[in-house]
């Protein structure tokens, strides 16, 4: 690594203007983010008391699971069977305009000078502090299991037509790209960073309502900032970035093995801090990065007597019975767990 080459990434870094979360890493030193870090931690004796370092945070039955195909994901399958065009509320396409896999403001110079931090501790504080900048209330890092990157990528999601679809696929390539058929991410990503939203209580609470919308589309606004943010931050770095709201891959077992929750009864990701009053996101990249670990703290056993969600479930969509392998249609078999009915269509 030359010095030129320090002094031209630093440089960007520190003069890039737009908003950028890439001015943000070189704006401060790796003690003062550090410190940013700590600055937003969220105190809660839930996570505190939570046990860490579950290797296993969920069973799965490798014969059985399979990659999901994005098409058949709730928000996709119902305006299909209701004959009900969804699209103005769309949270993005894989790879279309800001969830880009390629970069967006960085220039091609400084996004092809070789990386000069490599260290996966630092890089990782850094990360998680532009993250937070950046909107996100909980971050967590895991390795990436392919696993939960979806087999198809649905090109008119949320729309009553048939769906229009490409594969997603992993090669040896320099950077992602698109062809009429695929979405390929490059070979070498392997990790992810996860961010949680917390939505806005009072209004969530005034759920089922136009109001209670504002609550989630404020939870979708902030994700786009966030993984655009991100994504560009560690493009600067002089690494790969694939941003992602809800799509490219499922967000819940990603962020249960980035340690920000467990998953309950009600199909959503628990958290300690917010329960499931959150939005996910998350970016892919090939930056190296110390990963955390799943955390437990009790969710699993509170739902199995509690029930409550089950319960007051106007439409009856969740399940009031034991944990299985498999559920509705729509659901992805291969995992032990609380199968709910996406579209309750019987
Ligand atoms: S069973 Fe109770 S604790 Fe579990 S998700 Fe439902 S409401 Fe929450």
């Amino acid at each position: 690594m030359s010095d030129q080459n320090q002094v031209n990434r630093r440089s960007f870094l520190k003069t890039a203007t737009g908003g950028s979360a890439a001015i943000l890493s070189g704006c401060f030193s790796a003690g003062e983010l550090l410190a940013q870090e700590k600055e937003f931690e969220i105190p809660n004796n839930r996570r505190s008391q939570a046990s860490k370092g579950i290797d296993n945070p969920y069973q799965i039955d490798p014969k059985v699971l399979n990659r999901f195909d994005e098409s058949e994901v709730a928000i996709n399958v119902t305006p299909r069977e209701v004959g009900m065009d969804n699209r103005t509320t769309s949270t993005g396409r894989d790879n279309v305009g800001l969830l880009s896999y390629n970069r967006l403001s960085v220039p091609e110079e400084i996004a092809n000078i070789p990386p000069d931090l490599d260290d996966p501790k630092q890089l990782a504080t850094q990360a998680k502090t532009i993250a937070k900048l950046a909107g996100a209330d909980l971050v967590g890092i895991c390795k990436l299991d392919r696993r939960w990157i979806y087999s198809h990528s649905q090109r008119n999601s949320e729309s009553p037509d048939p769906p229009i679809k490409k594969t997603i696929e992993f090669e040896k390539v320099e950077k992602p790209y698109e062809t009429d058929q695929k979405l390929v991410i490059p070979d070498r990503v392997n990790n992810v960073i996860v961010m949680a939203m917390e939505q806005n209580r009072v209004l969530t609470q005034c759920s089922p309502s136009m109001t209670t919308t504002c609550a989630s589309s404020l939870g979708y606004s902030r994700m786009a900032i966030a993984v655009v943010m991100l994504a560009e931050y560690i493009r600067g770095m002089g690494y790969t970035a694939i941003p992602a709201m809800n799509g490219t891959g499922l967000s819940i077992p990603m962020a249960i093995d980035a340690g920000i929750g467990t998953c309950g009864r009600n199909g959503l990701l628990v958290s300690p801090e917010f329960g499931p009053n959150i939005r996910l996101c998350k970016v892919l990249t090939d930056m190296p990065l110390s990963p955390d670990k799943p955390i437990e703290f009790g969710v699993e056993e509170f739902c199995k007597t509690c029930k409550k969600c089950a319960i007051h479930c106007p439409s009856n969509a969740l399940s009031h019975g034991e944990r299985a392998w498999s559920g509705h249609r729509h659901n992805n078999p291969g995992t032990y767990k609380w199968y709910n009915d996406p579209v309750v269509s019987g």
